[in-house]
């Protein structure tokens, strides 16, 4: 069975083109396409047209009310690019529109296993024509710089004057939204136009950014399927390069329009105009399908490694595929990039890269395509020295501090208190690299990269606390719940920070006894003692004493705090942030996501159960979701608890959190740390998947309304397929080498041979 994702429209709703926009965007981790109707919409349909490029940015200024010291002034953002998917299409002097005349059929779909969207169109013109328009796009996984749009228009009717008139258009501008904290709020236009020409029918436009110095240069090309059709390309009056084409075409005939759109940049190549070009030369000699044949090769070879099937519930399967595929689609290929908390499907967050990442995307794909994990695990150590001077910036003499939210390391978020105090990051980052290391054993990147991550993370933690009553306190930091900022002992935080302190000595011990530590030593000059004072601050870490109900809470004044009122609030008055001074948040027990839970998700095993599960329904109670990161986390937890119902109550709203646009803002781009985190809500949470270092175990159960569920991992090189019903566990070694698994407690060997283990 296929995967493909499907939508009829019966109507173009003002509201919904946005929606559809993200839903049927195309992305290869380096270039995002927003999936906006090529004849275009006018503009009170609410349509966000963009592209752009994974870690292409501008800076801009931010501002701020008060000149306080080292405060950030300026962001980056990402851009959006040059348009290349505007197409107009007239038919018989009829310009086609879905807005005019009658839409027979409208389909939408994506087709997961072919790396393809499509629109397929039945429309009879207001005179009475009727045609059919079949719109493929494909942003390609072979040529990253390759977006591809194959337009065909069949006579239905009678014979069809078709005219296309195919746009280039250099100078476009960002999406804004002054009334929405997650969008931009201010000036639109980044990119200006540097040089632009036509040769022999091919188009080009070199773009400057105005400020961060960066170019891109679009490039287009048209073939036609009519050996008879005239291609003419011509400036119009804006600086917009415009394709005409005019065919006759038979009643029952079709005729095809193959746009081929390169984009290069100046971070990745060095003179971005001749990549173009000869990236386009090579694009246009192997052709579509050779380009159509790659990718659905490409897509086969991820689904090997990448599965996750619920038996018999092919609505789950189906939002679960969707989230794994659009994981891809956001993921850069190379470390200029990383993933950004909409990927590249929207202007939401502004292309900045979070925790998101770390926490959320990487565990699934340090199980499904490790050599991926590294990858973007690089791209923190590349921004190392960012880090460093962020945290001089913020005052501390050691360490790296790396910033809440950024695309090049830089910090750019402009509300510190739940911005740059998130000190969690610098623990997420150092959980994620050991979270790699203990699925893969690659102890050649840690040498390389990790532990220098690391040291410099666990030499901030030192900085940053102090010693009170001989325990090691972290004061004023924010948590990963953004209704409580600035807060001292933040449990989540101070379990990273143990975690990061401790593994920081041990691998850096391992790295020692074998030999491999000389270099990193002579580069950051670290000291026995200074490990020893590693060991002892996670040794004394302070986590506050439990409430007399049994709860730990989540940092040292959330029980002083009067509980805001859940159940009384209502509905439109959420999300709480868009509806609350933030202040007046923070002085209430409110949670906008996992927080304390979030830390029994990652340190579940060290903790009691009993405390776990009364902490558990405690931060229920006054957690609000507002965050996507939220619920998926839940899920998992409620799984490690035994609370199946709700484990499963809470999986269902994060596998379908943007295909069904759950929090009515899926327009803005989709989240991708949710769509790593329904992954983990079954393979953490129902499979009860645990890598530590005493090895990988799993502990499966079916929820009740499924039959069973399979997925794939990999671990130290070998990858194994789990199939899990209701009677049985099977668990098949499909390659690498045999190892132990740990099912239900007993130790198994997974060998070549499939082991069903009879629940
Ligand atoms: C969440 C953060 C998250 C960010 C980007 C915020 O709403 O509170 O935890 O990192 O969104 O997804």
């Amino acid at each position: 069975m296929g995967r493909i994702f499907t939508k009829n429209i019966k109507a173009l709703a003002k509201t919904g083109a946005s929606l559809d926009e993200t839903l049927f965007h195309n992305a290869n981790g380096y270039i995002g396409v927003r999936g906006s109707l090529e004849e275009g919409v006018p503009h009170d349909f609410n349509t966000m047209r963009g592209t752009y490029i994974n870690g292409f940015y501008d800076i801009v200024d931010m501002k701020q009310a008060e000149n306080l010291c080292n405060l950030i002034e300026k962001k980056e953002t990402m851009l959006n690019v040059a348009d290349t998917q505007t197409i107009y299409l007239t038919v018989n002097g009829e310009p086609f529109s879905l807005l005019t005349g009658d839409i027979v059929k409208c389909k939408r779909s994506l087709d997961m296993d072919e790396g393809v969207t499509t629109r397929e169109v039945v429309w009879k013109s207001p005179k009475g024509d009727k045609v059919g328009i079949n719109i493929k796009r494909m942003t390609s996984f072979e040529e990253l710089s390759l977006f591809t749009i194959e337009y065909e228009v069949t006579a239905l009717s009678r014979d069809a004057k078709v005219m296309f008139s195919s746009a280039h258009i250099p100078e476009v501008s960002n999406y804004s939204d002054a009334s929405d904290p997650r969008l931009a709020a201010e000036s639109p236009k980044f990119i200006n136009l540097v040089d632009s020409g036509i040769w022999d029918g091919t188009s080009y436009a070199l773009a400057e950014t105005t400020r961060s110095g960066l170019k891109i240069c679009s490039m287009v090309s048209h073939t036609v399927s009519d050996p008879r059709a005239r291609l003419c390309t011509v400036r119009d009056g804006n600086g917009n390069m415009i394709c005409d084409v005019v065919c006759n075409v038979k009643k029952g005939e079709k005729v095809t329009l193959v746009k081929y759109s390169i984009f290069t940049d100046s971070l990745r190549f060095e003179d971005p105009v001749k990549a173009a070009k000869e990236k386009m030369g090579v694009v246009l000699e192997d052709g579509l399908p050779y380009f159509y044949s790659k990718q659905r090769l490409y897509l086969k070879n991820y689904w090997k490694n990448s599965m996750l099937e619920i038996h018999n519930d092919a609505r789950m399967s189906e939002a679960v595929s969707f989230n794994m595929y659009e994981l891809l689609c956001s993921s850069a290929k190379d470390s200029y990039g990383n993933i950004a908390a909409k990927g590249l499907s929207g202007e939401g967050y502004e292309g900045h890269y979070f925790w998101d990442t770390e926490m959320f995307v990487l565990p699934y794909f340090v199980l499904t395509d490790p050599y991926l994990a590294r990858m973007l695990l690089r791209y923190r150590y590349r921004t190392l020295d960012k880090a460093r001077e962020n945290a001089r910036l913020m005052g501390h003499e050691k360490g790296a501090l790396f910033p809440w939210r950024t695309i090049t390391g830089v910090e750019c978020s402009g509300y510190f208190p739940s911005g740059t105090a998130q000190y969690h990051i610098d623990g997420d980052i150092a959980y994620s690299i050991i979270n790699y290391y203990l699925v893969t054993g690659d102890l050649d990147f840690i040498r390389e990269c990790g532990e220098e991550v690391l040291i410099e993370t666990a030499r901030l933690w030192l900085d940053v606390g102090n010693y009170v009553n001989d325990t090691f306190r972290i004061n004023d930091v924010t948590g990963p719940d953004e209704y409580t900022c600035m807060v001292n002992n933040n449990y989540y935080t101070n379990m990273v920070a143990a975690y990061n302190l401790r593994w920081a000595v041990k691998l850096y011990k391992l790295l020692e006894e074998k030999g491999l530590a000389g270099a990193l030593k002579k580069k950051i000059k670290i000291t026995e003692a200074e490990l020893k004072e590693m060991s002892e601050a996670a040794d004394k870490m302070y986590f506050a004493p439990l409430s007399k109900d049994g709860v730990i809470p989540q940092d040292d004044s959330f029980f002083d705090k009067p509980k805001w009122n859940i159940k009384g609030t209502p509905k439109d008055k959420f999300p709480l942030l868009l509806h609350y001074h933030p202040l007046h948040l923070y002085r209430y027990q409110v949670c906008k996501q996992a927080d304390t839970v979030m830390a029994f998700f990652l340190f579940g095993d060290m903790i009691d159960k009993k405390t776990q599960e009364k902490s558990f329904e405690y931060y229920e109670e006054v957690t609000t979701h507002d965050s996507s990161l939220s619920k998926c986390a839940f899920s998992v937890v409620a799984s490690k608890l035994g609370m199946k119902d709700k484990a499963y109550r809470y999986f269902g709203n994060s596998a379908e959190f943007d295909i069904r646009n759950l929090h009515d803002n899926t327009q803005y781009g989709v989240h991708t740390a949710n769509m790593g985190g329904s992954f983990m809500a079954v393979v953490y949470g129902f499979a009860g998947l645990s890598v530590t270092e005493k090895g990988i175990s799993i502990a499966p159960f079916v929820p009740d309304k499924w039959t069973g569920y399979s997925f794939k991992i990999n671990y130290m090189g070998s990858r194994v397929r789990i199939d899990v019903t209701k009677e049985n566990v099977t668990v098949t070694l499909e390659e690498g080498n045999p190892f132990t698994m740990e099912i239900y407690g007993r130790k198994r060997k997974i060998s070549k041979t499939t082991d069903v283990i009879i629940i």
